[in-house]
């Protein structure tokens, strides 16, 4: 029903280049604003949708707005960076997912080298030869995935080898305890860092909230940054605005 009445929007998180601080891609992040979901962000409502098998609708609703948005970005701005979507697990079990969103890209003319698809690393299944499939046929047709929140699921070495991922993405939760008493937690971030030099992915860290922090993932390395500290997740207009504000080129 929300699609239909128009309540659902996007907001543009923008990620950030940690050394020059230049915004290298954005994150689209649904927003409902359905009354009866006051108060509910999409990590309650996608689950819901997603047990309630509606989730491909919806997901169809972000992939179409969210790349007819950036296509207009990319025209007002020259913007080259990369549109980051968030997938549901259940596409991945799809064999037509990837060329349902392939069309979706030529409809507006966008090469697929810059849409990065985000899976939660919880909900890759692993050893299901449809995922693999499904990612490599992703691959193949020239997007690039990431692992979101990253460190939060049970993915093991040799599983890291068979996912065709890009990047990894350290769940904000570890970026919290960067500073944390307690070792066990603070050292996380380093040894994802670690793994995925090992592996040539590249690191976004998210949730970064203070300059300390920043500083401290510049150091170590890190490649990518979002977080509020540098940007809020904003509006198609705004995300413009600060386009031309902050890059250079
Ligand atoms: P995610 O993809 O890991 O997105 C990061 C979440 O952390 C976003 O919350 C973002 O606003 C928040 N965040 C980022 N940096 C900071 C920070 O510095 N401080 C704080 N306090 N928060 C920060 P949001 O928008 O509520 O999204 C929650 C989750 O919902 C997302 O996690 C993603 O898994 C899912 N999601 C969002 N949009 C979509 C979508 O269009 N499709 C699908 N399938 N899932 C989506
Ligand atoms: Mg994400
Ligand atoms: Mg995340």
């Amino acid at each position: 029903g929300a699609i239909e009445s128009q309540e659902f929007s996007l907001l543009y998180h923008p990620i950030f280049d940690a050394k020059t601080r230049e915004i290298v891609a954005v994150e689209a992040l649904l927003r409902c604003h359905n009354p009866g979901l006051a108060g509910y962000g999409p990590d309650k409502f996608i689950p819901a949708a997603e047990s309630t098998g509606l989730i491909k609708e919806l997901d169809e609703w972000v992939f179409e707005n969210a790349i007819k948005d950036f296509s207009a970005v990319r025209e007002t701005t020259g913007f080259t960076g990369q549109l980051a979507i968030n997938i549901s697990g259940l596409e991945l079990l799809d064999e037509r997912f990837p060329q349902k969103i392939k069309h979706i890209a030529d409809k507006y003319k966008l090469p697929t080298s810059v849409l990065d698809l985000e899976v939660t690393e919880t909900a890759l299944v692993p050893d299901n030869p449809i995922v693999i499939k499904v990612l490599n046929e992703l691959r193949h047709e020239g997007f690039s995935l990431s692992l979101d929140d990253f460190g939060t699921g049970y993915t093991s070495f040799n599983q890291l080898i068979l996912y065709p991922a890009d990047t990894l993405k350290i769940d904000r939760s570890f970026t919290n305890d960067l500073f944390s008493d307690d070792k066990s937690r603070s050292n996380v971030v380093q040894t994802i860092h670690e793994l995925a030099r090992i592996y040539k992915l590249r690191v976004i860290a998210e949730g970064v909230d203070t300059e300390e922090q920043l500083s401290y993932l510049q150091k170590l390395g890190c490649d990518w940054i979002q977080g509020y500290y540098l940007s809020p997740p904003i509006a198609k207009n705004e995300f413009i605005s600060l386009i031309n504000k902050v890059n250079k080129t």
